[in-house]
């Protein structure tokens, strides 16, 4: 993944002050990052629980650090300090990239991005974290698609090195060289990619998932697999990763991958993921997926 550096990366503006949409997994896990790593970030959601959440997951990840010894307790009040949560864009406009993370609705990104357009300066760089949604279609509706691209994380951000930055047609290099060099700073391994459903690591890992379906619809037992896998060397397997991923975005994810790719992703009837996500079972975001974790 080292290459030497591009001349579009010399075009990236600074990245003083950074806001993340969503305070949901994703979303407070870029805050963290963002905030450990010395970017402050404004953290905004459409409900207090949400905040309340991503804030919440921010502290116990500093407090581990305090009690290994790796941070002292005023750096630690220090980072939760430079994460500013709100419910409103007032701040916006001193905002230099934006990262959205709402859900992986592609109605609701849509809506999200216009309004943060609206709110944000005009060389302020917009970018989404969705896993799989076209960073085409998402720029559709945009003013400014120049200044858009994708960002996407993997989960959980402050463990996952990987950065995809994902090049829509419209795409800038400043936008480009901008998210590769605030990824950097952030501690991430950036890899710039064309856009298409899924980009490059859900082309690989939704199949992966779709095996998974497939054994289950089979009659495997899912504990059986995951344990298989693990032996197999994976650092878990597929039923955990989708309690760890969640299911409604798992499920909203395979079906952008299924009318992207309807040869390769499609699955016929209810999967195990349809099942778990009917019965309100969405991983360890509420405590019950395929597993249980009270
Ligand atoms: P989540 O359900 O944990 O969080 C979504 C948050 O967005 C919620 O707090 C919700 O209140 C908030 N939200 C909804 N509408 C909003 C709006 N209009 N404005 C502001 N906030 C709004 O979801 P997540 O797992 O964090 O996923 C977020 C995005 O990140 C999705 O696009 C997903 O595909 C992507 N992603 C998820 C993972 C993963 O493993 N979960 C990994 C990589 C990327």
């Amino acid at each position: 993944l080292k290459k030497k550096a591009k001349a579009w990366e010399k075009e990236a503006n600074d990245v003083n002050l950074a806001a993340v949409l969503g305070a949901g997994i994703m979303g407070g896990g870029v805050a963290f990052q963002s905030a450990l790593k010395g970017t402050p970030i404004i953290m905004k959601d459409i409900n207090q629980d949400g905040i309340a959440l991503g804030l919440k997951e921010a502290k116990k990840l500093l407090s581990k650090r305090v009690e290994k010894g790796k941070m002292k307790p005023d750096q630690m009040a220090d980072v939760l300090n430079s994460i500013t949560p709100t419910l409103n864009y007032g701040d916006f406009k001193n905002v230099d990239l934006v990262v959205e993370a709402v859900v992986e609705n592609p109605k609701v990104k849509d809506a999200v991005l216009r309004e943060t357009e609206d709110a944000v300066r005009e060389d302020t760089i917009l970018t989404s974290n969705t896993s799989t949604i076209s960073i085409d279609l998402l720029a559709k509706n945009l003013k400014r698609p120049e200044n858009f691209c994708g960002m996407h994380f993997f989960n959980p951000v402050h463990m996952m090195p990987l950065v995809e930055v994902i090049r829509g047609e419209k795409t800038s290099d400043r936008a480009i060289a901008t998210t590769v060099a605030y990824a950097k700073a952030m501690g991430k391994t950036p890899i710039v990619v064309n856009d298409c459903p899924g980009f490059l690591v859900n082309r690989v890992l939704f199949p992966y998932f779709g095996g998974f379906i497939g054994l289950v619809r089979d009659g495997a037992d899912f504990q059986h697999v995951d344990k298989v896998m693990e032996k197999f060397g994976w650092p878990m397997g597929p039923a955990y990763l989708l309690d760890v991923v969640g299911m409604d975005t798992g499920k909203h994810a395979g079906e952008v991958m299924a009318d992207g790719f309807p040869d390769r992703m499609k699955h016929e009837g209810t999967t195990a993921i349809d099942v778990m996500f009917d019965n309100n079972r969405y991983g360890q975001k509420n405590d019950k997926g395929f597993y249980k974790y009270e």
